[in-house]
C-alpha cells in the first residue's frame, strides 16, 4: 500500500493473514477476520465517534473504533484539502495500532460537494438539482462530490438525502429533491455517481465513495408543530400516514437506492405513526419492522445502517434500553458521537446478558466489514493523493455552473423581459445579489453555513459582471435606478441547517422588509427581474404583480455565473418547480394530488422559450435517429417529433393538433427499447411551452392540478398521459 510521505511506512500483512490477502475473495477474508474477533473488537467496529470527542488518538486502537466522522463544522485547521488528507492518515495510523489493524471508515456530510472544505466545488443544494429534472446531471453531481471527498482520503459520504418534502416550512426542504417521490427517485442516480456499479465492484477506485441514503423514512413528512422540541418545529417530528402513503411516498425512494446498491442507510430522527394500527408514533431509530423487516429483508439491503447523530438517545427508556432497542431493530453502527466509552461498555453488557443476540452483532460487523473490504481500505487505508488537484477544479466548477443554470426556474416572464441583452444597462440590488455564503445555504464550510465570502466562488453579481462589466450594483437599492434598462433584485433567505430554518425570516416563509422594499423601489422605476435565492419557496403573492420576471434560484452553489448564463440567454431556462409554490405560508403542505389546492405556481411549473423547446425537440429527433435505427417505436417517435417541428406556428389554432402529435410521439417513446428519458422530456417541454403560452400565467386551481399531474406522469414514464394533461390544461 502507498503510505503518505508524512506518515511512516507500515507493512500490511507481515504475517500472511488470509483476511489481509487481497487475492482471496471478499467472503473468505470476511469469514477469516470475523472468527478472529473478540466481542470487544466487534462492538468497536459498530461505534462511530466524532473526531473532536476523542479523549486521545490512542483511543481509536484502545476501543477498536470502527469509524470517525466530522460533524458539521468539525474541520481541521487550516481547512485545506492537504490538512484533511493528513488528518485522515493520522487517524488511520492510529487504527493500525490495534491488534487486527482494521482500517477506520471516515465519514463526512458532503451533501452538495465536499462542502466542508474551503476551495471545494459546491453544487446547488438538492432542491435545485430536483428542479433540473436531469438524472444524468444528478449522477454527475455525485461524481464531482465523490471525487473531491475521496481525494482527501474520505471514503464515505452521508448523502444523498432522499427525503420527500411535504411541508415548505421544514428547515431541511433544500436537502430534498422535491415533493414527489417519482422526482426523488429519478434523482437517486447521484448514488451511481458516488459509488459506481450497484455490485460495489468500483468502490475501491480512488474517485468513489460509499453513499448514505437518508433519512429513512418519512423525515420530509413530519407534521407541523408536532415536535416535542418546540411548537413550530416540524424537524424530527412525527410523520402520520396510512400504510399505503408510507409505502408510496416515503419508502419507495429507498427501494430505488437499494437497487442502486447504496452502501449505507441512515434512519431518520423522526417517528412514524401509521394511521389504522394502534401503535402510536414509533421512533425510526427503534423501528424493527421498518429496518429489519422492510429495509433489510424485503428490500434486500446488504449494506449497513448508521444511526443519525446521537439519535438513539431520543428513544424512550434508559441508555441500555436505547442501545438494545436500536441494535435489535437493525442498526449496525451508532453515530454516538461523543460518549463512545459508555456506548461500547453498554453494548458489551447487553450482549453478555443475552439481551442483544450475538448473531445480531455478527451480522452488523459483517455488513460493516464488507463495505470496508469493497472500498479497498485494507489495502489502501491512507489518502491516495492523485486527485487532490480536482478539488475546485475548472472541470468540476463547469458541472456546478451547468447545474446552477439548469436549476433556475422561470416563474413569470411578462413581456418576455428575459433573457436580457448583454448590451442592457443593468442595475443590480438586493440582499442576496453579492453574497456567496447566502447562495450556498447551510452545510457549507460550517454546519449552519454563513453569510459573506466564506470560500472560493462567484456570487450572482460577479457572474453578471462577467457578462455586463458596466452593471451598477447597489446593496440595498439606495442608488438611483433611473437611467437603467432593467433592474435585477436578488432577495431570499440567509443560511440555516435543520430545525425550522428561521434565521432572519421566521418560520413563515416571508421575505424581509428590506427585501420587499428593494423589490418595490426597483420595480416601480424600471422593468424588473426578481431572483429568489432560498432553500424553499418564499411567499411573494402581494408583490408578484409588480414584478416583470420572477426566477426561483434556490441555493445555486459556488458558481453564480451559471445564474447569469440563463439571465442573459447563454443557456435556456429549463428548470421546473420541484415543490409547489404557495400563495401564503398558511396553505396546507401536501401539494401533489390535492385538487383543492390553489397555489401561486403549481408543481412542475417553469417557463421556457419556444426557441429552447424547439431546440430540445430537434436534439431529441436527432438522437432518436442516431440510436433508434433498429427500433420501430423510436423511429415512429422521431417521425412524430418531426411533424411537430414542421408545424410553424405552435401558438395559434394549430396548437391542439401539435398536442395530439406530441402525444403520439410520447406513446411510441414509452414503448421503445432505447433509453429515451431526455427525448421524452423534450416532448413534454414542447407541450408545456404551448400550454403555458396559451394559458398565460393565470392559474386556476384546475389548471394547476392538471399541470402538477402532467409533471407526475412524466416522471412515472407516462409521456402521452403527460401531454394529454397539458392539452387539457390548455382547454380548461
Ligand atoms: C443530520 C444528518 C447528518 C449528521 C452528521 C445530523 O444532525 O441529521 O443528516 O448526516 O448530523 O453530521
Amino acid at each position: 500500500a502507498k503510505a503518505p510521505s508524512t506518515t511512516p511506512q507500515v507493512v500490511i500483512n507481515a504475517h500472511d493473514l488470509p483476511y489481509l490477502d487481497k487475492r482471496l475473495p471478499v467472503k473468505k477474508r470476511l469469514d477469516d477476520l470475523l472468527q478472529r474477533m473478540t466481542l470487544e473488537e466487534k462492538v468497536g467496529q459498530m461505534t462511530q465517534a466524532e473526531r473532536n470527542a476523542l479523549r486521545s488518538r490512542a483511543d481509536i486502537a484502545t476501543y477498536g473504533l470502527g469509524s470517525l466522522l466530522s460533524g458539521g463544522g468539525s474541520v481541521p485547521n487550516p481547512n485545506t484539502p492537504e490538512s484533511w488528507a493528513n488528518m485522515i492518515d493520522t487517524f488511520q495510523l492510529n487504527a493500525r495500532a490495534a491488534r487486527l489493524q482494521i482500517p477506520l471508515i471516515y465519514g463526512v456530510d458532503g451533501v452538495h460537494g465536499h462542502n466542508n472544505v474551503i476551495g471545494a466545488t459546491i453544487l446547488p443544494h438538492n432542491i435545485g438539482i430536483g428542479a433540473t429534472r436531469d438524472p444524468e446531471l444528478s449522477r454527475r453531481t455525485g461524481v464531482v462530490a465523490a471525487t473531491e471527498v475521496r481525494a482527501t482520503g474520505i471514503p464515505w459520504n452521508f448523502a444523498p438525502c432522499l427525503c420527500v418534502t411535504r411541508d415548505d416550512r421544514w428547515g431541511r426542504v433544500y436537502e430534498s429533491y422535491g415533493e414527489d417521490p417519482a422526482l426523488v427517485k429519478s434523482m437517486a442516480t447521484v448514488i451511481q455517481g458516488m459509488q459506481g456499479k450497484a455490485d460495489g465492484s468500483q468502490l475501491n477506485q480512488n474517485t468513489k465513495v460509499l453513499a448514505s441514503a437518508k433519512h429513512y423514512a418519512g423525515d420530509g413528512g413530519t407534521k407541523y408543530g408536532s415536535s416535542t422540541t418546540g411548537s413550530y418545529t416540524i424537524d424530527q417530528g412525527v410523520t402520520e400516514v396510512t400504510r399505503a402513503e408510507l409505502e408510496a411516498i416515503h419508502l419507495d425512494p429507498f427501494k430505488t437506492s437499494v437497487d442502486l446498491g447504496v452502501g449505507t442507510v441512515m434512519p431518520s430522527y423522526s417517528s412514524v405513526d401509521i394511521i389504522g394500527d394502534d401503535q402510536g408514533p414509533v421512533k425510526m431509530h427503534g423501528h424493527a419492522e421498518l429496518i429489519n423487516g422492510v429495509l433489510k429483508q424485503r428490500m434486500g439491503f446488504e449494506g449497513f445502517v448508521i444511526s443519525d447523530w446521537q439519535a438513539i438517545d431520543q428513544l424512550p427508556g434508559d441508555y441500555p434500553s436505547d442501545v438494545r432497542t436500536s441494535i435489535n431493530a437493525g442498526l449496525d453502527m451508532i453515530m454516538v458521537p461523543t460518549n463512545y466509552q459508555s456506548f461500547v461498555s453498554t453494548l458489551i453488557d447487553e450482549v453478555k446478558a443475552g439481551r442483544v443476540p450475538q448473531s445480531r452483532v455478527d451480522d452488523a460487523v459483517k455488513r460493516i466489514l464488507l463495505q470496508k473490504f469493497r472500498l479497498g481500505l485494507f489495502e489502501q487505508p491512507y489518502t491516495d493523493r492523485t486527485h487532490l488537484g480536482t478539488i475546485g477544479s475548472v472541470a468540476h466548477r463547469a458541472v456546478a455552473r451547468e447545474a446552477a443554470a439548469k436549476s433556475q426556474v422561470l416563474l413569470k416572464n411578462q413581456g418576455n423581459v428575459l433573457p436580457l441583452a448583454t448590451t442592457s444597462k443593468v442595475y443590480v440590488a438586493g440582499s442576496n445579489a453579492d453574497d456567496l455564503g447566502n447562495q450556498l445555504g447551510g452545510w457549507s464550510i460550517s454546519w449552519q453555513g454563513g453569510s459573506g465570502k466564506i470560500t472560493t466562488g462567484t456570487s450572482i453579481l460577479e457572474g453578471i459582471k462577467q457578462l455586463v462589466p458596466e452593471a451598477t450594483f447597489s446593496a440595498d437599492a439606495s442608488a438611483p435606478v433611473e437611467g437603467h434598462d432593467v433592474g435585477i433584485v436578488v432577495v431570499g433567505e440567509r443560511p440555516y441547517a435543520e430545525g425550522i430554518g428561521d434565521v432572519g425570516n421566521g418560520h413563515d416563509l416571508l421575505l424581509t422588509a428590506a427585501d420587499k422594499a428593494a423589490i418595490t423601489k426597483v420595480c416601480a422605476a424600471t422593468k424588473c427581474v426578481v431572483l429568489v435565492v432560498s432553500g424553499r419557496p418564499q411567499v411573494i403573492a402581494d408583490q408578484v404583480g409588480q414584478i416583470d420576471a420572477l426566477v426561483a434560484s434556490w441555493l445555486p452553489g459556488t458558481e453564480g455565473a451559471g445564474v447569469a448564463d440563463v439571465l442573459f440567454g447563454k443557456r435556456p431556462f429549463s428548470g421546473r418547480l420541484p415543490v409547489t409554490w404557495p400563495k401564503s405560508d398558511a396553505q396546507a403542505a401536501l401539494n401533489v394530488g390535492d385538487a383543492a389546492y390553489d397555489p401561486q405556481f403549481p408543481y412542475g411549473w417553469g417557463l421556457t422559450t419556444e426557441a429552447a423547446a424547439r431546440k430540445a425537440l430537434t436534439d431529441a429527433r436527432n438522437s432518436l435517429l442516431r440510436k433508434g435505427l433498429k427500433d420501430a417505436d423510436a423511429m415512429a417517435a422521431a417521425v412524430y417529433i418531426e411533424v411537430a417541428l414542421r408545424s410553424k406556428n405552435w401558438s395559434t389554432s394549430q396548437a391542439y393538433g401539435v398536442f395530439q402529435v406530441l402525444a403520439q410521439a410520447g406513446k411510441h417513446l414509452q414503448r421503445t427499447k432505447v433509453d429515451s428519458y431526455a427525448e421524452g422530456d423534450a416532448v413534454v417541454t414542447a407541450a408545456r411551452w404551448i400550454a403555458q403560452h396559451q394559458i398565460g400565467q393565470n392559474h386556476t386551481a384546475t389548471r394547476s392540478k392538471l399541470t402538477s399531474d402532467a409533471e407526475h406522469l412524466l416522471l412515472t414514464g407516462d409521456l402521452s398521459g403527460a401531454v394529454t394533461k397539458l392539452a387539457a390544461a390548455y382547454r380548461s
